[in-house]
């Protein structure tokens, strides 16, 4: 780690690899020879197209997408997908199954029911304040699609395996999961991912979609919410956020060439949470606040025995060069994001901290 920066547990913004945030600061002011920098090149340019087209290409290997998948880039963040999903997906008489597993699932749910789109929430785990992932859920067999969270930022939870839909494609918002496991895609309908999380910086949300589902873009929406229109223009019908896919671009570059793809990141990633779950479960001071059948390993969500202990441990891991602990203002605790670019080191570093604490207030 360098001396002037800490560990950041932020759940989003978050953390990025310091090998990408390097490699655009030396590239900042004149990107691949073209003697101007990457937000001042045009979106038409020779060079914007080689970094789209390279990012679009990693995203297919990396998940081993097959033909029928379109790979788009769309501003709006997550948020905009809630709408654009229904939208686009749901025709007169079409109906598709949502599981509520927190509070942007809620947020899903809601954006479908303002369009009075035909939705169904076939399970949720609201009755124990979303600390745990349903199972055993009667999904409705023709439904056009089945909407799920992956990955609740908030909540600390996690789909550990995705459900048996019986036949309808998952639509999966996986904005803080994205690439830190291998999928199987062929239960997969559409991905969404706001960049921020786990991927690169705000401003751009990655949408994966299958052919199937694309057709089904209705040209009667605003041309600007249709998937057609991305598909159709390589997500360059208008301005796209080029600063953000290029970053996205390194990002995957990282995760390929200095990971060494998605079975290597799970298996970090595995390291990480389990280095942390483990001290929590052995400490009667810090208490999990997730199921453990659902925990999430990418948010790890716990409380201390009061709040002000709380607020006291995050201020001191701040002085200790720990950031972004605070859980999410809506459930209070603590919360630790270790997304994919969060080293092995900065939760040793952590788990340390923690063991400190204890001693010193437990
Ligand atoms: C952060 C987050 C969102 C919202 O993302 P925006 O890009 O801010 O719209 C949606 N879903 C999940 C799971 C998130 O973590």
């Amino acid at each position: 780690m360098k001396a002037d920066r800490i560990y950041n547990f932020n759940a989003g913004p978050a953390a990025l690899p310091l090998p990408v945030l390097e490699e655009i600061q030396e590239s900042f002011l004149n990107f691949a020879g073209s003697g101007m920098s990457v937000t001042e090149i045009s979106h038409r340019s020779k060079w914007f197209d080689d970094v789209i087209n390279d990012a679009v290409t990693r995203v297919k290997r990396i998940l081993q997408l097959d033909d029928r998948f379109h790979v788009l880039f769309v501003q709006g963040g997550a948020s905009m997908q809630f709408c654009m999903v229904p939208m686009n997906l749901l025709g007169a008489g079409d109906s598709a199954d949502y599981v509520n597993t927190g509070t942007w699932s809620t947020k899903a749910i809601k954006e479908a029911e303002i369009q009075g789109k035909s939705i169904h929430v076939v399970a949720s785990s609201e009755d124990r304040n979303f600390a745990y992932i349903p199972k055993e859920i009667a999904f409705t067999p023709d439904a056009v699609y089945a909407h799920i969270t992956s990955n609740n930022t908030i909540k600390g939870t996690q789909w550990a395996q995705f459900p048996d839909t019986g036949g309808a494609p998952i639509v999966s918002d996986m904005s803080s999961d994205i690439f830190s496991r291998p999928l199987d895609m062929d239960k997969f309908g559409l991905i969404y991912a706001g960049a921020q999380k786990n991927m690169g910086p705000a401003g751009v949300c990655l949408v994966i979609i299958r052919d199937d589902l694309l057709a089904r873009t209705p040209g009667d929406i605003p041309t600007m919410l249709r998937y057609s229109t991305y598909a159709n223009k390589n997500s360059m019908f208008n301005t796209p956020p080029c600063f953000a896919i290029y970053t996205v671009q390194l990002v995957l570059k990282w995760l390929e060439e200095t990971i060494g793809g998605l079975g290597k990141m799970e298996e970090l990633n595995r390291k990480k949470a389990g280095l942390l779950y483990d001290f929590i479960d052995q400490s009667d001071f810090y208490r999990a606040t997730a199921d453990k059948d659902s925990r999430s390993l990418m948010n790890v969500t716990f409380r201390l025995p009061s709040e002000e202990l709380e607020a006291a441990l995050v201020a001191a891991a701040l002085k200790n060069g720990m950031g972004g602990l605070k859980g999410h203002r809506s459930v209070g605790g603590c919360r630790a994001s270790i997304y994919n670019p969060t080293p092995l080191a900065a939760v040793e570093s952590l788990v340390d901290f923690m063991k400190t604490f204890e001693r010193d207030n437990g």
